[in-house]
């Protein structure tokens, strides 16, 4: 496993070390007195990733950062939601390697109070000297690239673009190198049967399915849709990057994937992207409450809600594996206290 054409792809080092991989044990007891029965659950602390706060996208950025810099770029620009975790990873990935970043936030997410303007991950943005412009939720993406980039052009600068949550086949190379990562943790103890991960922008299902395709095929890798309002064409998008994902990392051994090939579990965005529901306000609470764990309550959260839904339906034996994904994302607790604070007593 370790002599792959994937181990010469140049990567930054922006994670660290292998990020933990925790047992759940008192969350999964929890869970067990309402009478269901609970596989084996374990946490791989993605929160923790070394820069920047930590997080997911670190990940992404190891590689979509060195290619960044094989380019001769001087800045970097991309994009994301108001509260995105992307783009505060992305100002601090920036910091850390001595490029610029340029963050284009726009207004999707309805009723945005004061605090999901100004604090959580804004916040950061700022304290990271990030750029950061902000436009309204319709605005036409394409359009504001293309504008920011002409100015970048203009002032004689060399910008690279990185997209909405990292995810092109370049930075889902990160998941594919988490995924081994997991292999090599769980190597001693059986292995593993299933991941469960927040699907967004669908990079990291998608790096993950491509690492499980390329390396133990029998690794169920499960999303839970947080964004997409069409769950078919999220397993499309998701299906298309792993293939591109695992071209770039094993040329010789890549396959390509269907959409059917992609689990992706419907029924936990509630009512759009960034919209808390009362099951992930419960998931996450429970997981605080039994573990200390901090999940948030855009992405992992509403994946924990899915998590404990399927094992309520029974979807894992007991004898089984599962490995949740804790992504980070962190700093969006603060912008959607309102939605976790316990009603005034
Ligand atoms: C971006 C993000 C995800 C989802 O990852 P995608 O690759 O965009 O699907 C999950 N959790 C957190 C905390 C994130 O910031």
């Amino acid at each position: 496993m370790m002599d792959s054409q994937f181990d010469k792809i140049s990567r930054e080092d922006l994670a660290g070390p292998p990020t933990p991989l925790m047992e759940m044990a008192r969350f999964k007891a929890a869970l067990e007195t309402t009478g269901v029965t609970c596989p084996r659950l374990l946490v791989k602390r993605e929160d923790l990733t070394q820069t920047a706060g930590g997080g997911n996208k670190i990940r992404k950025l190891e590689y979509l950062l060195a290619d960044a810099k094989a380019n001769g770029a001087d800045v970097v620009i991309t994009a994301g939601a108001v509260q995105s975790n992307h783009v505060r990873q992305t100002a601090g990935a920036a910091s850390r390697l001595g490029l610029d970043c340029v963050g284009l936030l726009f207004s999707t997410v309805p009723n945005e109070s004061d605090a999901y303007r100004t604090s959580g991950n804004v916040l950061l943005d700022d304290i990271f000297g990030a750029d950061i412009r902000v436009f309204p939720g319709d605005a036409n993406g394409r359009e504001v690239f293309d504008e920011v980039i002409g100015e970048m052009v203009k002032a004689g600068r060399k910008a690279y673009v990185i997209p909405v949550g990292g995810s092109s086949d370049v930075g889902c190379l990160g998941y594919v190198r988490v995924f081994r990562e997991l292999m090599e943790q769980t190597a001693s103890t059986g292995g593993i049967d299933h991941v469960v991960v927040a699907n967004g922008s669908s990079g990291t299902q998608a790096g993950l399915a491509a690492g499980a395709s390329l390396y133990a095929p029998q690794v169920m890798v499960h999303g839970i849709n947080v964004l997409s309002p069409d769950g078919e064409k999220a397993r499309e998008t998701t299906a298309a990057l792993a293939g591109a994902t695992m071209k770039r990392a094993e040329p010789d051994r890549a396959m390509s994937l269907s959409a059917d090939e992609i689990i992706l579990h419907e029924g936990f965005l509630g009512e759009g992207y960034g919209m808390p529901t009362p099951e992930m306000v419960a998931a996450l609470q429970l997981v605080a409450r039994t573990e200390g764990l901090l999940l948030d309550p855009v992405y992992s959260g509403k994946a924990m809600a899915g998590l404990i839904a399927l094992i309520q339906v029974r979807t894992f034996a007991a004898d089984e594996t599962v490995v949740f994904m804790a992504t980070g994302g962190t700093p969006g607790l603060f912008a959607y206290a309102d939605a976790l604070r316990s009603p005034a007593g």
